[in-house]
């Protein structure tokens, strides 16, 4: 595809206006000399309609969730509803400055401040921040929190321990908070193995970061043991909640032992994400914790709702102003669209698609944890390796026949593994899809696997340096 810059011609205009009525300014009797342009900028010149066509015909470029099933595991890539995005462009929002004066923003403290509750309702959490841009924010700020309070305590804690079937970013905030992390072998069946979480608990241990249902979809059975092993030395249960997806309206994590936790709005309620953001990573805390959560606290009084400065044993601001208020009115539409049962309805349904597709796929590969998984599930390539084919090659293969892949090589203690979070928003019809794509794809790799391994070969780029393309971002037309 050419870039719109190729696709400028001398003189062509997006638009015309009609000639001024009114005397000419030369812009050097209004602007000092050493402002303005000695040359015309150089902006692509094209009609309207070229526009129009060039940014649509990008956008369809590169795969995305208005196209079809987007299965990445642990991330929910579930729908993101339209109405979230026509409350999130209400004028009295978007046009709202952050230093407005609180009683010029009334609706706008009311929305969050009900966030909060929905989120502590959901949650069994008795307070809850809106500050944290993202999950990995989230997990930094619930970190900090729990150190002050042992600073408060006067205890000195140094390590966090982390199951090895943790999201990277777990050991990553933890380091970043002043932590040592530490490693929790899994048991045989996947999840946390009491027997070794009793070895290295110890009263210099702060806490213990438990993603619940796991990263293999399974739920933590013996979490009120590891509460009880965790709380009888004194330290804190933290939840990942990237997975609250398989939990909403069924399990409150407040009420199994949890004492923090963090919230990924972009996942689980609904808004979108995907290429950098703006996420939204809130945190909710039991009452022994509230006392330190990032400032300003939203209150509710007699005279309507307020910012609170006077948190004194606060962490301080975990973002600039409150967060990312647009992400959070997406979130508070979802919930409230969703009504009385909605959200347990809609974990269910997850769990449903995740357990009927794994029924389906079972059969192609390998299941190295066969335990009942919650909202997702793990398989593993390493059948296909005999006949030279890698788990990353079954997932390229997966964009020549349209469907986004799933996520790979994650959690670590699956040796190639695939990764699958359906989804509650997705048909049968969807998944049945999914499903025949991939035993195309098997059926492929018994006659002809060269086809796999050299995929994708319809996408507009075959195999990118993933590390390079991300670290090292190159967005600039610079040939002009
Ligand atoms: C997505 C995810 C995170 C990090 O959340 P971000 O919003 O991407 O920062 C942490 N843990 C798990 C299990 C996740 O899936």
């Amino acid at each position: 595809m050419k870039l719109i810059f190729e696709k400028s011609s001398p003189g062509s205009r997006g638009i015309t206006i009609p000639k001024h009525d009114v005397p000419e300014i030369q812009p050097d009797t209004v602007f000092p000399k050493g402002f303005l342009r000695q040359t015309p900028a150089e902006l692509p010149e094209v009609p309207e309609y070229e526009v129009v066509r060039h940014y649509t015909n990008l956008s369809s470029l590169n795969y995305h969730i208005d196209k079809g099933i987007y299965p990445l595991g642990s991330c929910t890539m579930k729908h993101n509803p339209k109405i979230n995005e026509t409350t999130a462009a209400f004028e009295g929002f978007t046009g709202l400055h952050p230093l407005v004066p609180e009683h010029l923003c009334q609706g706008a403290l009311e929305l969050m401040y009900n966030l909060e509750h929905a989120l502590a309702e959901i949650s069994g959490m008795d307070a809850v921040s809106l500050q944290p841009a993202a999950g990995a924010h989230g997990e930094l700020a619930a970190l900090m929190v729990m150190a002050a309070y042992f600073r408060k305590k006067g205890e000195d804690r140094k390590y966090i321990l982390i199951p090895d079937s943790a999201h990277g970013t777990n050991p990553a905030s933890a380091a970043i908070a002043g932590f040592v992390p530490i490693q929790i072998a899994s048991g045989p069946s996947g999840t946390i193995d009491c027997t070794e979480l009793e070895k290295k608990m110890n009263p210099s241990v702060a806490a213990i970061m438990i993603t619940n249902p796991n990263t293999l979809g399974l739920f933590e059975q013996e979490i009120e043991r590891v509460a009880n092993i965790v709380h009888g030395q004194g330290g804190l249960l933290y939840m990942d909640g990237a997975n609250l997806n398989a939990l909403m309206g069924i399990v409150k994590p407040g009420e199994i032992g949890f004492d923090v936790m963090h919230f990924n709005l972009h996942k689980t309620f609904s808004t979108p994400h995907g290429g950098g953001g703006p996420g939204s990573g809130p945190i909710g805390v039991r009452s022994h914790l509230a006392p330190f959560l990032p400032r300003p606290r939203i209150e509710k009084t007699n005279e309507g709702f307020r910012f609170s400065e006077s948190v004194p044993q606060s962490i301080g601001k975990a973002h600039s102003f409150y967060g990312n208020f647009l992400v959070c009115v997406r979130a508070y539409t979802y919930i409230l669209m969703q009504g009385g049962n909605g959200l347990a309805e809609a974990s269910k349904r997850a769990i449903i698609n995740a357990n009927y597709l794994l029924s389906k796929l079972k059969g192609m590969f390998e299941q190295t944890y066969p335990g009942q998984p919650l909202h997702e599930f793990v398989l593993s390539g390493t059948p296909f390796k005999n006949k030279g084919v890698k788990t990353l090659d079954i997932a390229k293969r997966m964009l020549d026949y349209g469907v986004y892949a799933p996520t790979i090589y994650f959690p670590q203690i699956v040796p190639e593994a695939i990764m699958i979070e359906p989804t509650e928003t997705e048909t049968q019809e969807e998944l049945d899809r999914l499903v025949s794509v991939l035993s195309a794809i098997v059926r492929e790799i018994e006659t002809d696997p060269e086809i796999v391994v050299q995929a994708p070969h319809t996408t507009p780029v075959r195999r990118l340096d993933e590390a390079k393309a991300a670290r090292d971002l190159d967005v600039c037309f610079k040939s002009l």
